[in-house]
């Protein structure tokens, strides 16, 4: 880091030079994660309330390090965002979830999973090509449009022009866009006017206060209004217990996902549900 005006900033430098480099120690360790076949792919269950029949999936990325182990998203998907690794690594991420979601349509027919939901980072959805991209990979490996969801967050549509563009884009290929997150980042109500999406994923942070007397209980009713009355469909993220998963489905929730549920699976355990083994 630069040093800013006098002494008062050089207390910080050391640390933030140390932040810096391991930053970019990792960063360049990620670089070589697809090559060294660090990465894969879990899918939690996304159900219906109020019974938990299987509705569709979520595809969420794991990176194992060699010597750190499991890192978190969390961590290394704004630092693939920083270091530009993000467009590499979701196209990466789409090829595996488009071939997944191929086997399970030819396995399992009209019992595959309805939905199979991908996060698009901001980066992602703003390099040029990118729907046309996704429509020829869908394409390729024979998968319906409809049966992927494109799950991008507030903050990354708010962005640019080309984000905007791009969901436009996904919608005119008949893909589905859900807003993810939502009421999180520095969002406006008016991006529902402008920004043409087909489900809402109402944050955990909410969902977490649904069953107290809260301000969050109040906007997960007052969602669920809006997506009603926009004829979308919501779904409740983070849902951890029977109780929030009644209240949800009282107010009128019909989609739910979250560790009450299913965790994040490994694909031969989502087979496991669809061949109606154990129930989920
Ligand atoms: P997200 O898109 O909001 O994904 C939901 C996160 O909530 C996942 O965390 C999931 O494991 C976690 N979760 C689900 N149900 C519960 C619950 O009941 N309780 C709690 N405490 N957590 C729950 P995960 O897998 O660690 O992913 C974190 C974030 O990383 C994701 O948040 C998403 O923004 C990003 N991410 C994950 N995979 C991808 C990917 O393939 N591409 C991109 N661009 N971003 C991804
Ligand atoms: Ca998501
Ligand atoms: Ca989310
Ligand atoms: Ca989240």
């Amino acid at each position: 880091a630069k040093s800013v005006g006098g002494d008062r900033w050089a207390w910080f430098d050391p640390i933030m030079d140390q932040l810096a480099a391991e930053d970019a120690t990792l960063g360049a360790h990620l670089t070589q994660a697809i090559a060294r076949d660090e990465l894969f792919m879990l899918y939690q269950p996304i159900v219906e309330l109020p019974d938990g029949r299987f509705a569709g999936v979520e595809a969420l990325v794991r990176w194992r390090h060699p010597e750190h182990g499991l890192i978190s998203p969390a961590v290394f998907i704004p630092l693939a965002e920083r270091n530009g690794y993000i467009v590499e690594l979701g196209r990466w991420v789409l090829q595996q979830v488009v071939r997944q979601a191929a086997a399970w349509q030819r396995e399992y027919g009209d019992h595959a999973p309805a939905k199979v939901s991908v996060n698009i980072s901001a980066r992602q959805l703003q390099e040029p090509g990118f729907a046309a991209e996704l429509a020829a990979l869908l394409d390729r490996e024979g998968v319906d449009v409809r049966g992927l969801v494109a799950e991008v967050t507030e903050t990354a549509v708010l962005g640019t022009g080309a984000a905007l563009d791009a969901v436009r884009a996904l919608n005119a290929l008949g893909l589905r866009v859900a807003l993810d997150d939502f009421g999180t980042g520095a969002s406006s109500l008016s991006l529902l006017v402008d920004c043409p999406v087909q489900i809402l994923k109402v944050d955990k942070s909410f969902v977490d206060g649904v069953t107290s007397a809260s301000p969050q209980a109040v906007i997960v009713d007052s969602l669920i209004a809006i997506t009603q009355g926009l004829r979308i469909e919501a779904v409740a993220e983070g849902v951890e217990t029977a109780e929030q998963a009644e209240r949800l489905h009282r107010v009128g929730y019909k989609l739910a996902q979250g560790f009450h549920f299913a965790r994040p699976l490994p694909a031969e355990d989502i087979a496991l549900i669809l061949a109606g083994q154990p129930s989920v």
